[in-house]
């Protein structure tokens, strides 16, 4: 028998695949870590197939040395997955191998946890050893007393307890047999009591029509606030108790404390967690629960989408229309896909839940690909809040030259008074508070990355959001010595400052990504937000989502346009879910809740409908413009990001493969939109220039092109630059 072996997958960025000899007496499946010889090194592989014959000579042929566990630490189903991510996304076998097993396996720095137990050996005399012990050695008296009463315990508890010295001294004498059990580092939980919930008519229908259905998609368009997640999670208990698994994901953002309580709260032991704020043991055992079968649903963030679940009863993506979604960067994969690839082997129903869809996602829908399932009423039966539009043109020309309108300060001022809450949003997709000289316009750059440095008040520092470095913020400009150097857009700091003029006896909290870089902040200044009132929360995106806000009776949208005028054809799109989102923060609870919008462009179409919470009105207008404009879900774009630490190699290996894309934009003239290189936004990132080949091209065909671009870019691959592809990118920075 042979063995196909991906070898050394810890430290080589090349795939090496190789065949290998499996010793009579090793049985070995596909997806098994084994150990190998190779060159002069032995090293660690991942079988990833068995076959009959290799057409390399046998005697050329080596034997596996080992295999380090006894079963296969990957599935089947995933190195099926593994060959259509490399085929889809260009990608390296062993860079979709790392996504599914946890790194900490891959770099053996961490282990399962193994619990030492000291058992009472008591086939000794226990009286007559006792008499042999000294009779001064307190510690060892004592030692022998508890564990005549106890008969097992932790060697570290007794460690502790008495001392090792004693411990050491009863277990060489034999008093102590040692037991090793596995142990499970289990993150921490927050204690909720499940409600019990009578569905509402809407929820039962939702879930009649997905129960009865496999291999299919459903779009779950329901408000906020519709009871989505009671249907997820009805649907997964009914998968549990068919004996089956569940997937369910949400936004990283979103994973609070209160959403994964609820989960465990109906569901038990039978979840396990996979997120970025577990420490690394806890990660690794919980992908250990799920793998061994002890753990039945998982609840996380985007790479919970490769978790080694066997017969998968349901997929949930929630918040589908997140960008989180994407990976942006290598490996670059589309969790939407890989979920369909997922349900299609699992042959089991996948729901895309949302209260905005995505353009592609509901485009998807109406045109049959995917099942449109609507929950427009939320369970509270209350209205969603009151959106009124403020036009800041006006307000200038009436001489006010401040960020806030007078309807938003006579909304604080009432919120206030009535001993309430209140959120300020400052949206800042993509968007940075840099240092701009007002005499002669130059502007404060990395001088590594070549991006706008980021100004951080606080610290009196400007920083590189892309690596880093640090420098001293300035007070005159390198390069007139004017003194008129000042920060150049608003940051959520100089909005606290400005309100707290305004409203000096208020608390205010801020909420970004500079105060919640510590481990539990965000949920820090959340409770320490809910404990005051009246109090004022200012914050990006961060605040938009994932928590609910009882006593907030008001949100301020400062300034809505920012995310409008990104060089991103899905700006628009993003505008409309962060005001549905944002929107949907105030009055969950007994009062209406309104809510401020401020533009300086008020009669664009986005504010139109999202001021209404008109989707389908919105998907409509929009859906057209994309149609004309040749925007996906019409056509595909491509980027070919190249990069290398030489801008000649970059610049060589850009026109090389542009010259040759050029062959192919003619042979597919009638589909073909265009094909640009550049420069990329960001032309270096740690000392990396970064230029990029955008195509875009109709749907028609997609599959043919993408092949014949992915065989021109693979001569060129690992030979000089680094070259990465992505399919209709959220970003091109
Ligand atoms: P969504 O995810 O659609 O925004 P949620 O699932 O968070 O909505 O539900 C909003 C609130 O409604 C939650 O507090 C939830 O406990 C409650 N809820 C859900 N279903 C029902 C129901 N059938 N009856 C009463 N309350 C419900
Ligand atoms: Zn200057
Ligand atoms: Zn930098």
């Amino acid at each position: 028998m042979i063995a196909q072996v991906i070898v050394d997958v810890l430290n080589s960025n090349v795939d090496k695949v190789f065949d290998y000899k499996v010793p009579d007496d090793l049985s070995l499946e596909a997806g098994c870590r084994v150990v190998v010889p190779f060159g002069k090194r032995v090293v660690e592989g991942f079988v990833i197939n068995i076959k009959d014959f290799s057409t390399v000579p046998n005697d050329k042929l080596k034997f596996i040395t080992r295999k380090i566990e006894d079963s296969a630490l990957i599935l089947p189903e995933l190195i099926s997955l593994m060959h259509f991510m490399t085929e889809r996304y260009n990608i390296k076998l062993v860079d979709a191998l790392r996504l599914f097993i946890p790194s900490e396996l891959r770099t053996g720095k961490i282990k399962p946890l193994k619990k030492i137990m000291c058992i009472l050996n008591e086939n000794l005399d226990l009286n007559a050893y006792e008499m042999s012990l000294r009779k001064n050695s307190l510690k060892q008296q004592a030692l022998l007393q508890y564990m005549k009463v106890k008969k097992s315990e932790q060697q570290s508890v007794l460690n502790q307890m008495f001392s090792a010295g004693a411990v050491n001294k009863f277990k060489k004498d034999g008093l102590f047999l040692i037991d090793e059990v596995e142990e499970r580092r289990r993150p921490e939980e927050m204690l909720i009591i499940d409600k019990q919930i009578t569905l509402t008519a809407e929820q039962e229908r939702a879930i009649k029509q997905i129960e009865n259905f496999e291999n299919k998609t459903f779009l779950l368009h329901g408000v906020t606030g519709s009871g989505k997640t009671e249907v997820y999670m009805n649907l997964i208990e009914k998968a549990v108790l068919d004996g089956k698994t569940a997937i369910m994901l949400v936004p990283e953002i979103s994973l609070t404390p209160q959403v994964l309580g609820n989960f465990k709260a109906r569901l038990g032991a039978t979840v396990a967690l996979l997120h970025s704020g577990l420490s690394a043991g806890e990660r690794f055992d919980e992908w250990r629960r799920l793998l061994l079968g002890e753990a039945k649903v998982v609840v996380g963030a985007r790479s919970a989408i490769f978790a080694p679940l066997k017969n998968i009863g349901i997929i949930v993506i929630d918040e589908e229309h997140e960008s989180t979604y994407n990976s942006e960067s290598n490996p670059r994969y589309k969790t939407h896909e890989i979920a369909k690839f997922r349900m299609e082997y699992n042959k089991c129903p996948l729901i895309l839940g949302s209260a905005t869809p995505s353009i592609k996602s509901y485009f998807d829908a109406v045109n049959n690909k995917s099942t449109l399932l609507e929950m427009p009423v939320r369970t509270n039966k209350k209205e969603m809040p009151k959106i009124q539009i403020i036009d800041m043109m006006q307000e200038i020309r009436a001489g006010n030259g401040s960020m806030f309108s007078r309807q938003l300060v006579n909304d604080l001022y009432e919120c206030l008074n009535n001993n309430e809450q209140a959120l300020l949003f400052l949206n800042r997709r993509g968007y940075t508070s840099f240092m701009r000289c007002r005499e002669c316009g130059y502007v404060a750059k990395c001088t590594d990355c070549d991006v706008s440095l980021v100004y951080h008040k606080a610290e009196e520092k400007l920083k590189c959001h892309y690596c880093g470095k640090r420098f001293k913020a300035l007070t005159v400009c390198p390069q007139c010595n004017s003194s008129y150097i000042r920060q150049g857009a608003i940051g959520t700091q100089k909005v606290v400052d400005e309100i707290k003029i305004i409203f000096p006896q208020v608390k205010v909290f801020r909420m970004d990504n500079d105060t919640t870089r510590n481990k539990n902040a965000y949920q820090k200044i959340l409770e320490e937000f809910s404990k005051n009132k009246p109090a004022i929360l200012v914050g990006t995106q961060m605040i938009a989502k994932g928590h609910d806000f009882d006593a907030v009776t008001l949100v301020g949208i400062i300034d809505a346009d920012q995310s409008l005028y990104q060089s991103d054809f899905q700006s628009t799109e993003k505008t409309f879910q962060l005001i549905t989102q944002v929107s949907g923060r105030a009055g969950r609870k007994d009062s209406i809740g309104k809510i401020v919008l401020q533009t300086y462009n008020p009669r664009h179409y986005v504010y139109k409908f999202s001021a209404n919470y008109n989707y389908k009105g919105f998907y409509e207008k929009e859906i057209n413009i994309r149609e004309v404009t040749n925007f996906p879900p019409f056509s595909s774009i491509v980027r070919i990001l190249i990069t290398d630490e030489k801008e000649e190699v970059v610049r060589e290996t850009t026109i090389e493969i542009f010259s040759k894309l050029g062959e192919l934009k003619q042979k597919y003239a009638e589909n073909f939109y265009y094909c640009e290189a550049m420069k990329s936004p960001h032309s270096r990132i740690k000392n990396k220039i970064r230029y990029q080949i955008l195509l875009r091209f109709t749907k028609i065909k997609e599959c043919d092109i993408l092949k014949e671009i992915y065989e021109i870019i693979n001569q060129y691959k690992n030979l000089k630059a680094s070259i990465f592809v992505e399919i209709n990118p959220m970003n091109l920075s």
